[in-house]
């Protein structure tokens, strides 16, 4: 999807559902519909199902930013922030400030300490910002595999400057294995780790 071109209204950001065409009502979607769907619970909504955004700035659709909830719990989750005066955070009001952080290509909400939303837009050769810092090189798979036997997901995703996600997909794709569940936390206690 084109996630370049928005319209605001009322506060939500709408995107095209379809690029080639017009933004016309029947053709727009609400953008945290589509960040929640594809990039927090990997479907589509059910049914009753509500995107919340937790600093309340309904254009923050940064995936940190948003919970999905059944409307019963999304009904409670605001009684309750209503009755106990729940005051974001600071860095959370600076957040607000800011809006969207946005992937440096394709303009895709992506995380705040994120750089690009996948592999592909962070070696875009034309988009993608042109200086040294920001220059990616894709790991081999000899790499990937070392990497991911060196540190958890999470880390390698940081030194990348993309999400857990595409690091996932990438393993995917160039058929790496990574260890199994749970082993970093065990290593982290300190447990012996048996050849897997
Ligand atoms: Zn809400
Ligand atoms: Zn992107």
């Amino acid at each position: 999807m084109d996630h370049k071109e928005r319209r605001i209204h009322n506060g939500y950001v709408y995107i095209r559902k379809d690029s080639n065409k017009n933004f016309e009502y029947s053709n727009l979607i609400q953008e945290h519909i589509v960040v929640a769907e594809e990039q927090i619970i990997d479907r589509p909504l059910k049914e009753g199902e509500v995107v919340h955004h937790l600093d309340e700035n309904r254009s923050n659709n940064s995936p940190d930013n948003l919970l999905v909830l059944s409307g019963p719990m999304h009904g409670k989750l605001h009684s309750w922030l209503n009755k106990n005066n729940i005051i974001p955070k600071e860095e959370y009001a600076n957040r607000l400030k800011l809006g969207c952080v946005r992937c440096k290509v394709c303009e895709k909400p992506i995380d705040p300490n994120l750089e690009f939303c996948s592999f592909s837009c962070s070696k875009d050769p034309v988009n993608g910002c042109q200086s040294a810092k920001h220059k990616f090189q894709h790991p081999t798979k000899e790499e990937l595999q070392e990497l991911v036997l060196d540190k958890p997901t999470t880390k390698i995703a940081e030194q990348f400057g993309v999400s857990d996600k595409a690091i996932e997909k990438l393993c995917i794709k160039l058929g790496v294995e990574k260890p199994p569940r749970g082993y970093w936390a065990k290593l982290r206690n300190g447990e012996q780790m048996l050849v897997w």
